[in-house]
């Protein structure tokens, strides 16, 4: 028997009164499984026509690690975009050879791809750069961040251009991005943290968006188990080490104490981008000696690495 509202137990959604979900601490609504599905793909459609992250006749690459962000993404601009003809949609997978946990992620991205039917590309460490990111992390796995960080953005970048695509779309979250403003403020990395690759003119890179910039993690898993695309994955090895993980260890609890606490973090960036806005010469670009990359240096990150690094 199905009870009136009133006489339910527990909270209902602010939007129809069904039993809610889930609470978003940030407005105070409590929202029943369909409308926070709404609510979650009415976010990132604002993230993507706010910033034209998505133009027509794009062919869009998402970064598939087959991971929750990376899964979410695909499926909401699966979703979003199905009445787009003008906009094509493909997928790419990074193998960086990271033993007992990418083999999960990478069957979990090809099963996905499959159901969705979309294009895949995969590329991986080995067939790059010669080796896998475990073998180059030998002695020194304090460094697994930044050293995955370098090669994967390579790899991305040739996966991208293999797949012919105008735009490569990534699962950041606004954690991952709340998180990143956090570091570079402690890193006094003030270029970085005003840093835009989306809107970069200069016809070098393909500029990458990040349509889930705006979204809560949490809303995102939720968003996923609703779906029924939730898949419980294991976390990478090498994650322990990185500054990240105290980032973000501290940013979640200031948001549970201070709901929106990460939102104002990304306004605080775009005022502090605003109030920079002509005061910083951009760097010029320049080519790498080694490779010919676009680089602000003599040599590229990659290619600095690769001196470090038996590739
Ligand atoms: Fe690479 Fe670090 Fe992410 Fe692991 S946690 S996949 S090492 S960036
Ligand atoms: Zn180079």
């Amino acid at each position: 028997m199905a009870f009136p509202a009133h006489q339910r137990a527990g909270p209902v959604c602010s939007a129809c009164a069904e039993p809610a979900v889930f609470f978003q601490r940030h407005t105070g609504l409590h929202l029943c499984g369909l409308h926070l599905i709404e609510e979650v793909e009415r976010n990132v459609r604002t993230t993507i026509s706010s910033r034209q992250m998505i133009c027509p006749d794009d062919r869009v690459a998402v970064a598939l690690s087959g991971g929750k962000d990376s899964t979410a993404l695909l499926l909401i601009l699966n979703r979003l975009l199905a009445s787009r003809t003008d906009v094509q949609l493909v997928a790419i997978t990074v193998d960086e050879g990271i033993h007992g946990y990418r083999e999960d992620t990478i069957r979990s991205a090809e099963d996905l791809v499959s159901r969705l039917g979309i294009e895949h590309h995969c590329i991986s460490f080995s067939e790059l750069f010669g080796g896998t990111l475990d073998t180059f992390l030998k002695n020194r796995p304090e460094q697994a961040c930044s050293i995955c960080g370098i090669l994967r953005r390579k790899a991305l970048i040739v996966g991208a251009e293999l797949a012919g695509a105008t735009k490569l779309a990534t699962g950041h979250n606004l954690d991952d991005e709340a998180q990143s403003v956090m570091m570079n403020v402690l890193r006094g990395d003030l270029p970085r943290l005003i840093r835009d690759t989306g809107t970069d003119s200069s016809g070098l890179f393909i500029p990458r968006i990040k349509p889930l910039s705006y979204m809560y993690e949490k809303e995102i898993a939720a968003y996923l188990m609703l779906s029924g695309a939730w898949n419980d994955l294991p976390e990478c090895p090498y994650a322990v080490h990185a500054l990240r993980r105290e980032a973000r260890s501290i940013l979640a609890t200031l948001e549970y104490r201070y709901p929106g606490t990460m939102l104002n973090l990304m306004k605080s960036k775009i005022k502090i981008k605003e109030a920079c806005l002509g005061k910083i010469p951009s760097e010029p670009i320049r080519h790498c000696r080694e490779c010919g990359d676009p680089c602000s240096g003599d040599l590229c990150q990659l290619c600095r690495l690769r001196q470090t690094l038996t590739l």
